[in-house]
């Protein structure tokens, strides 16, 4: 069976800016034969996300590859500039580009690597190939929409899966019930739906927001926004704040201990959780105000509420809700109920479950690399699940430049090493556990 150098799991940015940086930057050691494999059908960013009137919440140069090569040609100004809208883009003077545009963006520099992914497979499972004794290469097994099984071995991999829906244990058992569907399937899920009148929006993040937003503009919906928190709480993106997304601040959280990583993630986890923009809250806050000068109550916002019970009923979906202040409860039925609750960052656990005797406590070093035995060949990456190692940048774009450069340094070490090169070893040698 033939062999690839490195195989990437799903193709979304993180794995986008890494086929750059390979070949922006590839030398003898770089890997040649690289195949990344993606579930969707094609390239898509958070599709069913994808509602009018939403904006990039970091700035368009934290695109791809600007911040470790403005002169790259996958530079979202590049992109422009190939599209003819560079000096209508001027014109809006902004740093935040739609997301419609910035999918676009993301699709023209995936449209460069068609050659080097396989869209419409998920990848099921990692096995270890065993030969004499030690773990010589990984076999990838994935499945297409057909159900056909297909393998492909590899020296490296890399895993950059996303995020999973966090579904809240109490609508857990809803799961085969489409009328209760997470933020992630949003809007192949609502033109499901038999005109749902009266919808809960639980969450009180930027999906929650941005849900409920669209939803208002629907007519005839009437929405519950649910949420544990008193108050809408913007996201910090003010200067100083935003530093800890610099690459640079990644070594500051990787080289601390345990429990100060941890003291950091609580502190900033405003810059990313449960923190709308600003001009969203805005929005919410005014219609909330206007239903008081009309008296005409369309929406309620349930704050400092949470669903303790979720039933599928003939007449819609019963929530049992506690008003965290008192202890009271109330119970409510509706058409539809969004999730807008987050994202697990867990699924590569899942992928590499049969390797897990070689993988121990999942622990990484500074460069994303799982750390396993002598005994065990194939380097592994992971990029978007190390948050509680290398901070709050992890899941986001912010860093993709600069991570995907260091995988790639990584990688061509290995190389090196393996080819019975002089190298220069990583100079951070620390690994923290996951
Ligand atoms: C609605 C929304 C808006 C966001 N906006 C911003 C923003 O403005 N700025 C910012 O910095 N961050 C934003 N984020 C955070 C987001 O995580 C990053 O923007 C970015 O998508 C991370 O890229 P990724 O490639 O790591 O993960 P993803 O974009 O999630 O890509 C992962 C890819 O892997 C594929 N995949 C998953 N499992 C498998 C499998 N088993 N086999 C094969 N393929 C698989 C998926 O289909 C997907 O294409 C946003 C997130 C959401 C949900």
């Amino acid at each position: 069976m033939h062999i690839h150098d490195l195989i990437g799991i799903g193709f979304g940015p993180s794995n986008i800016a890494l086929a750059v940086a390979f070949e922006e930057k590839g030398g003898k050691n770089t890997p040649q034969d690289v195949l990344f494999i993606e579930r969707q059908r094609g390239f898509a960013w958070h599709p069913d996300m994808m509602l009018d009137d939403t904006h990039m919440q970091i700035s368009f140069l934290k695109d791809l590859v600007t911040p470790r090569n403005p002169k790259s040609h996958y530079t979202f100004l590049n992109y422009l500039h190939a599209k003819n809208r560079l000096q209508d883009f001027i014109n809006l003077q902004t740093f935040f580009p739609s997301r419609h545009e910035f999918n676009d963006y993301l699709g023209w520099v995936a449209s460069h690597f068609e050659d080097r992914c396989v869209y419409g497979e998920g990848v099921v499972e990692v096995h270890p190939e065993v030969r004499g004794g030690d773990v010589k290469l990984l076999r990838v097994c994935s499945e297409d929409e057909n159900g056909n099984r297909h393998e492909r071995l590899t020296r490296s991999l890399v895993v950059s899966v996303g995020g999973a829906p966090n579904i809240p244990p109490c609508f857990a058992g809803l799961s085969s019930d489409r009328r209760v569907f997470h933020s992630s399937h949003f809007l192949t899920e609502l033109a499901g739906q038999n005109d749902p009148r009266r919808i809960a929006v639980v969450g009180a993040g930027q999906s929650a927001a941005e849900v409920f937003l669209d939803l208002h503009n629907r007519a005839g919906t009437e929405v519950d926004l649910i949420t544990r928190t008193w108050a809408f709480k913007p996201s910090d993106d003010s200067p100083f704040v935003n530093e800890i997304f610099n690459p640079e601040y990644t070594d500051h959280v990787f080289n601390n201990s345990t429990g100060q990583r941890e003291a950091l993630l609580q502190e900033y986890k405003s810059t990313n959780y449960s923190a709308p923009d600003l001009d969203l809250i805005q929005k919410i806050y005014d219609i909330f105000y206007q239903q008081k000068v009309t008296g005409e109550q369309r929406h309620l916002f349930r704050r400092r509420h949470e669903v303790t019970q979720a039933q599928s009923t003939e007449d819609g979906i019963r929530l049992d809700i506690r008003n965290l202040d008192d202890g009271a409860t109330d119970t409510a039925t509706y058409d539809a109920v969004v999730l807008a609750t987050g994202y697990r960052r867990d699924m590569h656990r899942t992928l590499l479950d049969p390797l897990m005797t070689y993988l121990g406590g999942f622990s990484v070093d500074r460069y994303y690399r799982l750390q396993t035995p002598e005994n065990f060949e194939p380097a592994i990456f992971l990029q978007g699940c190390c948050e509680p190692t290398h901070g709050l940048s992890d899941t986001l774009l912010s860093i993709l430049a600069s991570r995907t450069d260091e995988i790639r340094d990584a990688l061509e070490r290995q190389e090196a090493a393996e080819a019975g090169a002089p190298v220069t070893m990583a100079a951070n040698r620390r690994v923290a556990t996951l």
